[in-house]
């Protein structure tokens, strides 16, 4: 296959003159990771080890087993404990994201770089490197391999198409360009094995989640463009280790009279999670900016305290109106 035309994405220089000089980077991964997290966390950790770096690769949470066809997955730390050189958050869009592996006192002085496609982004680094169009950090981390000339191989190309295909749900988002396409094409020659990493990504769920989805199922509620679930402490006491609906919220969008959808998640700690999804023309990061979160136009999420029945109450309320301010606009310009 040939190569893909010359990326029209390009990395800040500053950043490529700091990965060549560094010796021991650590690279963070955001809390609760997915598979873009993961994805871009081990294909620049390995990348940089092909380069003769030594990396340190860290998650706050536990990579899910999902991911441990990744290179370097029994290598990510949730604890730090060598001193690295320079620090680079992946896939994050505020500091906070980076959880308890970001240590304030204890980093203070070292750079901090952010590669990141979330619009949402806070710009918390000494450099950052933000693509809103991209629809992955592993999509920018293919760039990034482009301008430092580095090849693709089976285990890098693995590597990258894993966040490609885990963010873009496999090439269903808006944001899948025909160069996201070519850089496909471009992986698999390289050795990448799609069907398997949209299989194990996608397409594998344990029985007790399947069991969770039909008891968050069962509290699906719809009103005015907006459908939305619950997933309580209670409805999973008998299911161990589960506490996600994972893909759940992206299955309720599919109700053909459903705009936004939203899943609420009772947390451990008592908090909230909130996950929203939006078909096009709506846009679900600006409220969960307004709630301190962050994400994209069409997936974004927030976490809140409060108990589950008045936060989806509140926060459905704040999505229907976003679907009533979108239907004003409408009508005003035809
Ligand atoms: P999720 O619904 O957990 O799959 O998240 C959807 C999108 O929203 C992802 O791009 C996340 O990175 C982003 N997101 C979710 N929760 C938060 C949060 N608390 N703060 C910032 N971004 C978030
Ligand atoms: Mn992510
Ligand atoms: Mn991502």
């Amino acid at each position: 296959m040939t190569e893909s035309p010359t990326p029209h994405i390009e990395p800040p220089l500053e950043l490529l003159d700091a990965l060549t000089s560094v010796r021991k980077p650590l690279l963070i991964a955001h809390i609760s990771p997915d598979g873009d997290a993961i994805g871009s966390l081990t294909a620049l950790g390995y990348l940089l080890y092909r380069m003769g770096k030594d990396p340190i690769l860290a998650c706050q949470d536990k990579a899910p087993a999902t991911f441990n066809f990744l290179p370097f997955y029994d290598r990510i730390v949730q604890r730090v404990d060598e001193r690295p050189d320079i620090i680079i958050a992946l896939d994050s869009s505020d500091p906070t994201r980076m959880g308890t592996i970001y240590e304030e006192e204890r980093f203070n002085g070292l750079p901090l770089i952010v590669i990141d496609h979330h619009i949402t982004n806070v710009f918390f680094g000494d450099i950052n490197w933000v693509e809103p169009t991209c629809c992955a950090t592993d999509e920018m981390i293919y760039y990034l391999a482009k301008a430092l000339k580095e090849p693709l191989d089976e285990t890098l190309a693995t590597a990258l198409l894993t966040g490609i295909v885990t963010d873009t749900r496999g090439f269903r988002t808006y944001n899948v360009t025909p160069e996201v396409m070519h850089i496909t094409g471009e992986l698999i020659d390289a050795g990448a094995p799609l069907a398997m990493i949209t299989e194990r990504t996608l397409d594998t769920r344990s029985m007790a989640l399947i069991v969770l989805w039909g008891r968050v199922l069962d509290t699906v509620e719809f009103a005015d463009g907006v459908i939305s679930a619950v997933n309580s402490m209670a409805m999973r006491q008998d299911l161990e280790g589960i506490i996600r609906a994972e893909g759940l919220v992206s299955f309720i969008l599919s109700a053909q009279e459903a705009k936004i959808a939203a899943v609420f998640t009772e947390m451990p700690d008592g908090k909230v999670e909130c996950s929203f999804r939006a078909r096009r023309g709506y846009d679900v990061s600006r409220i969960a900016v307004q709630l301190g979160g962050g994400g994209h136009p069409p997936a974004a999420g927030c976490t809140l305290d409060g108990d589950i029945s008045s936060v989806r109450r509140r926060v459905v309320e704040m999505l229907r109106q976003e679907i009533r301010e979108k239907s004003m606009s409408k009508l005003v310009k035809e």
